[in-house]
């Protein structure tokens, strides 16, 4: 069968010579990675420098589509983009929306691969073959929102443009990417190394065509697939909402960030929830390429501080900067929202550094001498006044552009404890202390607390929330499926909130790529895809393992002070217990290193070699 899916070439781009080449997509790489993170995760394997730092020129940005980006189905619009993480100081990722990473496959390519640091800022222009470094002087030190728009002017809306905001310029940990007016690559900063890097944006526009090894059987699924999305029940109660609609569940099973985690039920969730944001200040749906289901809500909302039009805000920026920060309003959540937008700030972690900083301000750990200003719960003035600091490092927003790990390190004062993160990357939307999946979930992703690898809170609320009984398995199990996606290049909702199945995209794969391939295969591709970060992070980080999966102390020592999860925790014994489980199952050693005979069944094993030279050992 011929092959379909792929374009064959991966751009690389040396921002120090501006000069740009093309290499053939491996087959090796196809074949065992897939595409998209799985495409991320072996060439930072294979092409960063043991070692080198986060911030320097060795380091690499890997943009990568998948297979089926850009093809006719639901959610074929999303793009993977990584880097050696500032936050973590080992595998970084994450993934955006919008129509980037179609425009990219159009291009005619399968990655794009950026080195080396301009010496001047720099707008990267990609127009199918040809590539241009253009001197981008005039957007510096401009918004996100406000260079891209500057940009699509300059260059005509043809082009699909991500760009960096301030706190990516500023190097800010947590600074993300960009894109289509409020989508965005949020976590592990990978906004600041485009920083560090001098790149401000870079612009696609492609015209080729993505071959298709069976167009018509293919046309004819994906026909099929929007036709049964549209007849979901889900359709009609999740869509007009987006994610915001997830808000009133997740607090009345005592899962809603609250005042810096300290809390797990926010008595303002009304104010915040999906039905507020639809009745208040929803002003129009927005999609991403060929999405049904849009989950984007672009909304209009008039505050003290002013009026904005912002894209969101979805459930995650809800939650971190409203509950979280004790915002009750959602045209406040919005405003919050758009400010941290423009400034190319992540909202999850934007908002988990701004509860720290009031709960230190709360406990005399800041003073307002150091701050500024006072510093309180629920005041829109409080939490933008942090969120510009740290996007422009003035003052406290110095320290606390590092991200809550090193802030606490420094503030001391038993601050560490209520620095709510997992390997220097903060925790987004679900408090897990009565939810041991989503705990082992949240602990050993790998990059940092992120939910989105493994979304197990519902498995734990339907299996009992009390036993630590196939927990562990049920994160494996979901640590494998989620990102199948990410290495399809494909948004996972459509699956995860209206129930669409996964057989689906297990039968579209061979029409689209001509790779013989079944559902098994793609996990298995999963599955050594997972091992290899983690290897990634082994290899990068000294002394790598156990110790760095430990979730926050707040969660092991403070029990829920109230709410339908009142006196829950999740003691060490129990977080050990789930890691030991956890690691037994994936066959890695007890220290928490992927074990020697399980790299070497998913052929990585020149990853043991590698590791072994580091002294570890990897028996499990
Ligand atoms: S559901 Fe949301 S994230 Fe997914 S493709 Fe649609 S708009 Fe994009």
């Amino acid at each position: 069968m011929k092959r379909g899916g792929y374009m064959g070439k991966i751009l690389e781009i040396d921002l120090s010579m501006k000069t740009s080449r093309t290499t053939p997509t491996g087959e090796d790489l196809m074949r065992d990675f897939i595409g998209g993170r799985g495409f991320v995760a072996k060439l930072l394997w294979d092409l960063v420098p043991r070692g080198a730092a986060p911030f320097s020129e060795e380091n690499v940005v890997v943009i990568a589509p998948g297979p089926l980006t850009g093809v006719f189905l639901p959610g074929s619009g999303k793009v993977h983009m990584g880097t050696k993480s500032p936050a973590s100081g080992g595998y970084g990722d994450s993934n955006m929306g919008g129509h980037f990473s179609p425009e990219i496959k159009c291009a005619g390519y399968d990655a794009i691969l950026v080195r080396g640091k301009g010496k001047e800022p720099t707008l990267v222009v990609i127009e199918d073959d040809k590539v241009a470094f253009q001197d981008a002087g005039d957007v510096w030190g401009r918004g996100a929102i406000t260079a891209e728009s500057m940009l699509k002017k300059r260059l005509g809306e043809d082009f699909q443009i991500a760009t960096i905001g301030p706190a990516g310029e500023n190097l800010v940990k947590f600074a993300c990417v960009s894109h289509d007016f409020g989508r965005q690559a949020g976590r592990t900063g990978v906004g600041a190394v485009w920083g560090w890097k001098n790149l401000k944006a870079i612009a696609v526009r492609g015209t080729k065509t993505i071959p298709v090894a069976e167009p018509e059987k293919a046309f004819q699924k994906g026909k099929e697939m929007y036709a049964a999305c549209f007849h979901k029940p889900g359709f009609q109660t999740w869509t007009p909402y987006g994610t915001a609609e997830v808000v009133d569940w997740v607090n009345k099973v005592g899962a809603f960030p609250t005042r810096n985690f300290s809390e797990t039920y926010f008595e303002g969730y009304r104010g915040i929830n999906g039905q507020a944001l639809k009745d208040r200040i929803k002003v129009t749906d927005k999609g991403c390429f060929g999405c049904p289901t849009p989950c984007g809500k672009y909304s209009r909302a008039r505050t003290a501080l002013g009026e904005v039009l912002v894209e969101g805000p979805e459930y995650e920026t809800i939650a971190l900067l409203g509950g979280n920060v004790g915002l009750d309003k959602i045209e406040e959540v919005a405003y919050a929202n758009a400010v941290a937008d423009e400034l190319g700030l992540d909202t999850i972690s934007g908002g988990n550094v701004a509860a720290f900083a009031i709960e230190c301000f709360q406990k005399g750990l800041l003073t307002e001498k150091d701050v500024g200003r006072k510093l309180a719960w629920g005041d829109l003035g409080s939490v933008v006044f942090l969120l510009e600091k740290m996007a422009r490092r003035e003052g406290i927003g110095d320290l606390l552009a590092e991200g809550v790990r090193t802030a606490s390190r420094k503030i001391r004062g038993g601050s560490e404890k209520f620095a709510i993160q997992v390997k220097g990357v903060e925790w987004s939307g679900y408090e897990a202390r009565w939810a041991p999946a989503m705990m082992i979930s949240y602990m050993t992703c790998d990059v940092g607390a992120h939910h989105n690898r493994s979304w197990a809170i519902t498995y734990d609320v339907a299996k009992g929330r009390d036993t630590l009984e196939g927990k562990a398995d049920k994160a494996i199990e979901l640590q494998h499926i989620r990102p199948v996606f990410d290495a399809l290049g494909l948004c996972r909702l459509q699956w995860v909130e209206i129930g669409f199945e996964l057989e689906n995209y297990a039968e579209l794969f061979p029409m689209v790529t001509g790779m013989d391939y079944r559902w098994e295969d793609l996990i298995r591709a999963s599955e050594r895809t997972w091992n290899l970060t983690r290897a990634f992070s082994a290899r990068e980080i000294a002394g790598f393992g156990r110790s760095y999966d430990y979730p926050p102390e707040r969660f092991m020592e403070e029990p829920v002070p109230d709410g339908p999860a009142k006196g829950k925790l999740i003691r060490r014994a129990q977080a050990d217990a789930l890691l030991d489980d956890y690691y037994a199952k994936r066959g890695w050693t007890p220290g928490g290193l992927p074990g020697k005979a399980k790299l070497e069944e998913l052929g990585l094993g020149y990853v043991a070699g590698e590791l072994e030279k580091d002294g570890y050992s990897l028996k499990p």
